[in-house]
């Protein structure tokens, strides 16, 4: 199968729509029924992103972030985070290679991946990319041998094991019986350990489990004094939610409390690495029926099948690992009755489903479908399996939001990067490439 990973190519246009005001679904009825769009797309909404630090910043205020670059790789959002100054969690040479091209310091790089190949060991080195974490002692002599001077975290295992996505299979080492005999050897190895790292798994809803990790890691900072060590560095991952109506004050209020009674000396520095939070609500996918079926339930009632033109293999994925979207009609005007419907994607796999039993108003092909926070591992995870276009991005900001990126943070972006006024090319921003035209043909 091809992973074509080419949804950024270098001619891609990403700059960002300045608009007067922003009402992100007023953009996308701009788009959908401007007459010439026919593929689904993404409308970015910037300022959300810009929330999301704030928020951030003003609920946990100890603690830094590098964002991980692997849940959404869009040029738009790192450039954005880039511009806020926060840090970035990279997995790989190619996305270390990525934000340092956006002339992100390596200082601000944590290389989170505990199990790194050795082409990409040594490109850390030679680009200064030293923060990196290790959960086993093979990795240790891996790193004595290509990056001797990198500064480490010992990744151990905290998981929620409710969580979407449970880590502690692959990483993590057990922090009672492999962390000391861990840090032994790095200490043996005259490596340079300054402290640990852990997470709590993706799609999480038992943020209590953070109390028991931020124990574990304390156990783990005096383990390592006894070694030798003297730690200065906590990093608690990622996890946190993302979605619109969501909040963090109450994971917030618990790692807080959490800092003070285990980590009340200011001079332990303590970073996370969310993912999803940054980005979900930020992005909302937008999708049309092109092929529907009438059909019946079992129990004989009307029902529909309606085919649309991104899948999970062309931006929902997550639905693969039991994630829930939920698919909202643009033209707000259809009512009337609703019946029991299928939404399935555009592939010839029958895995390509994207929702079953909802009920929808009596839908046509042509009609839009708005899918709001789809902005954690879609765009990142997409690829063009069976030949289908996929989403492009357009992003959009407010005056406001613009003057605050182009001269207030600390490293401003480039008025380049914006486009002002509302003829209808703007709003066709990042999404004319490759688009085709849809003739109405009812
Ligand atoms: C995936 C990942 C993250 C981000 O997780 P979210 O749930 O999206 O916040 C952070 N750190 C590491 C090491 C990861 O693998």
């Amino acid at each position: 199968m091809a992973f074509l990973n080419n949804h950024h190519t270098k001619d891609e246009d990403d700059r960002i729509q300045i608009l007067p005001e922003l009402d992100v679904w007023s953009v996308i009825r701009k788009i959908a029924l401007s007459g010439v769009q026919e593929n689904p797309f993404y409308v970015c909404d910037v300022p959300d992103l810009i929330r999301k630090y704030q928020n951030w910043k003003k609920t946990m205020p100890r603690v830094t972030t590098h964002y991980a670059v692997k849940c959404n790789d869009s040029r738009i959002v790192l450039e954005t985070l880039a511009a806020l100054g926060i840090g970035f969690d990279c997995a790989s040479e190619g996305e270390i290679r990525k934000v340092l091209s956006l002339g992100v310091h390596p200082s601000r790089i944590v290389y989170a991946n505990p199990t790194k190949k050795e082409s990409y060991l040594k490109y850390a080195a030679a680009v200064g990319v030293d923060l990196m974490t290790f959960d086993n002692e093979h990795e240790l002599y891996k790193i004595k041998s290509f990056h001797p001077n990198a500064k480490l975290l010992i990744r151990i295992k905290c998981d929620d094991l409710t969580a979407l996505y449970v880590f502690g299979e692959k990483y993590g080492c057990d922090y009672e019986t492999e962390a000391a005999d861990l840090l032994k050897t790095a200490f043996s190895l005259d490596l340079n350990v300054v402290g640990v790292a852990f997470h709590i798994g993706s799609g999480s809803k038992n943020f209590s489990i953070f109390k028991s990790a931020f124990a574990a890691a304390r156990h783990v900072f005096d383990e390592a004094a006894k070694v030798g060590y003297d730690f200065n560095l906590l990093d608690i991952g990622g996890g946190f939610p993302g979605e619109k109506c969501t909040s963090i004050k109450e994971i917030g209020g618990i790692i807080n409390e959490a800092i003070e009674e285990y980590f009340p000396d200011p001079t332990v520095r303590i970073t996370s690495e969310p993912g999803r939070y940054y980005v979900n609500s930020a992005f909302t996918l937008v999708t049309s029926i092109h092929s529907l079926k009438a059909t019946k339930t079992q129990t004989n009632e009307r029902s529909y099948a309606y085919y649309v033109d991104v899948g999970v293999y062309g931006g929902l994925i997550p639905i693969l690992f039991d994630e829930n979207y939920s698919f909202q009609p643009l033209n707000t005007k259809i009512g009337g009755e609703l019946y029991p419907t299928v939404i399935w994607g555009p592939t010839c796999d029958s895995w390509d489903k994207l929702a079953k039993n909802i009920l929808l108003p009596k839908l046509n092909s042509g009609d839009w479908l708005v899918v709001e926070d789809a902005g954690a591992y879609t765009v990142a995870m997409s690829f063009e399996f069976n030949g289908m276009d996929t989403p492009k991005v357009h992003s959009v900001i407010d005056e406001n939001n613009w003057k605050y990126l182009t001269q207030e943070v600390p490293f401003p972006m480039a008025v380049e990067k914006f486009v002002r006024g509302t003829t209808l090319d703007n709003y066709r921003t990042g999404l004319s490439s490759s688009n085709k035209f849809r003739t109405n043909y009812f």
